[in-house]
């Protein structure tokens, strides 16, 4: 066999191999090669004995054997990679990013339905591990066992999926509970925290006043038995753990922040093994921490926790991700709160999570929002600092650009008028499915007795010609409530009023919701949700559901049901 092409197996082989932590697969490589030189595949048993001998050679060697061989034998790789992506995302680079070493996560809670800001924090955590050839983790964020419940967990990662999201670790932060209760007793044994006995409000004045309480005066032998009492003697509210911080600090956050807390609550996966529950702060930082997570995103507003983050991490002696900040995400209108949503759901006013005035994932989903569009879309905000409520018609846009070319083309008409067409020559017509993409033809059996949208009708008068799309043009003779009118030839070059139309005799009646803002100044919108009732063709009926339809001089729907469709976007 030749050396070029053995040096090429190896080229995919070390580049797979680096991209899956340092191991190989023949069959992978295999396909590679053959993909890129399709004269090989008359040869395809030498070949795969090849790249079984050179597979099991790379994953023999080092990770960093691995990576330092392609710096200096492929070089092309690693600029190859860093160019396409520039291209193609358009995120800014990240600071202090080593190729091949960033780690990403996302920690959501499970105690909602995932929404669009759900899906930035992913987007942008899954594109830069994938601009840097780095690794990304899922981290379902579970210390709380007061708000969460097991559906969302399974929501969130249907939801992850739906966008597409590739994660080399899925975890549960309470998976490591025993190590975070280590990590605990370490932080009280070095006197970098205390159990403090005083009540909530006493708590919260102290901390309001800038003053210590007497449980930090305590020393460190007092505070190590009084630990051991959150896990079997205090009951809840009884006792927390606190950080030492600075009672004075200007960052609020800082004034002794509590680190663990005692809940007698169901836990949707440990059940009722474990009462003593860390704070945010304590187990997102252990957490990215023990994870080799390089660079933690989150949301602005956690801004002013940065410093109790990094306090919590040098109390320890732990090593320190960098934590980077990016804007919320929310339109305009369509608000993600649970506390808002859910009285709206109780009152009948929307119908669940998945109404398609709602910007959760269920909700986009169904209203035709496709993921690449909601990927595109994020990348293109990128950065912008400035916390703004995003216009939805930006989102749509890129939605068009997706499903234009995949979207079928079918007629509808609403408040249907009747037209009788004399001497119609045919009795079915070919229409096209598609103007440009192959999508097939579709045929329409017609017997002159059409209808049309009587907004179409408004300015119709005898003597009137109309070009019907597809089917010819025609002359109206009477007009009314109900219309005549005869066929007077197919020539495409008039400049007649371009009318679509629905044959009567298989017309489907259909009904499609109009979804638009939910609130317009505050205020629940008593109108964001349209119904309008359309015949439409019988072709219908033969897509599946889910699928995108543009209705010609309508707008792009999604088909929900044989009965109903949603829709998406003008
Ligand atoms: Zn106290």
């Amino acid at each position: 066999m030749d050396d070029d092409v053995k040096k090429e197996i190896r080229k995919f082989a070390l580049q797979n191999a680096v991209e899956y932590d340092g191991k190989t697969n023949a069959k992978i490589v295999l396909a590679k090669i053959l993909g890129s030189r399709s004269e090989l595949r008359n040869n395809v048993k030498e070949v795969a004995e090849e790249c079984s001998i050179i597979v099991t050679n790379v994953n023999a060697i080092s990770l960093s054997e691995q990576k330092s061989e392609i710096k200096t034998s492929f070089p092309e790789l690693l600029t190859y990679t860093k160019k396409s992506v520039e291209e193609r995302h358009g995120l800014p680079p990240l600071e202090g990013a080593v190729q091949g070493e960033v780690v990403t996560r996302f920690p959501p809670e499970p105690n909602g339905y995932p929404h669009i800001g759900h899906a930035k924090a992913a987007i942008i955590n899954e594109e830069y591990a994938k601009m840097y050839c780095g690794k990304t983790i899922l981290r379902i964020d579970d210390t709380n066992p007061e708000n969460e419940r097991l559906e969302f967990y399974a929501a969130i990662k249907v939801g992850l999926e739906w966008l597409g999201i590739k994660y080399h670790k899925i975890k549960n932060t309470s998976d490591d509970l025993e190590i975070i209760y280590q990590k605990g007793k370490e932080i009280i044994s070095s006197n970098k925290a205390y159990v403090c006995t005083c009540k909530r409000d006493i708590i919260g004045k102290n901390r309001r006043e800038m003053k210590s309480c007497k449980c930090s005066q305590l020393d460190q032998n007092k505070n190590e038995d009084r630990w051991q009492k959150l896990f079997d003697e205090y009951s809840p509210g009884q006792a927390i753990v606190r950080f030492r911080g600075d009672m004075k600090s200007q960052n609020t956050v800082m004034r002794d922040p509590f680190l663990f807390r005692i809940i007698e609550g169901h836990h949707p996966l440990l059940e009722e093994k474990y009462r003593v529950w860390p704070s945010y702060d304590f187990a997102v930082a252990i957490e990215d921490s023990l994870d080799d997570v390089t660079h933690a995103f989150r949301s602005k507003e956690y801004e002013l926790r940065n410093e109790i983050y990094y306090a919590i991490l040098d109390a320890l002696n732990m090593r320190k991700p960098k934590v980077l900040e990016f804007s919320r995400l929310e339109f305009k209108g369509m608000p993600v709160s649970k506390r808002v949503i859910k009285p709206l759901i109780e009152n009948g006013k929307i119908s669940w999570y998945d109404d398609p005035r709602l910007p959760t994932l269920e909700a986009l989903k169904k209203r035709g929002i496709t993921p690449e569009a909601i990927r595109k879309f994020i990348i293109s905000l990128s950065f912008t600092k400035a916390d703004t409520l995003a216009p939805f018609d930006a989102l749509e846009s890129f939605n068009r650009k997706e499903v234009d070319s995949k979207s079928i083309r079918l007629y509808q008409v609403k408040n249907p008028r009747k037209l009788l067409i004399k001497n119609l020559p045919f009795t079915e017509v070919e229409m096209s499915n598609h103007p440009t993409t192959d999508m097939g033809k579709r045929v329409v059996e017609v017997d002159g007795n059409i209808y049309l949208s009587a907004d179409d009708t408004k300015n119709i008068a005898i003597g009137s010609q109309l070009r019907l799309m597809g089917l010819g043009n025609v002359k109206i003779n009477r007009v009314g409530n109900d219309f005549e009118g005869e066929f007077i030839g197919d020539d495409v070059n008039v400049d007649f009023p371009k009318i679509q139309w629905v044959s009567q005799k298989n017309s489907h009646n259909l009904k499609i919701l109009i979804p638009k803002q939910l609130f317009i100044d505050e205020k629940f919108n008593e109108d964001s949700l349209e119904e309008l009732e359309v015949f439409t063709e019988p072709h219908y009926l033969g897509l599946k559901d889910g699928a995108e339809i543009q209705f010609v001089r309508f707008g792009y729907c999604r088909k929900d049901s044989a009965n109903q469709a949603i829709y998406t976007h003008k």
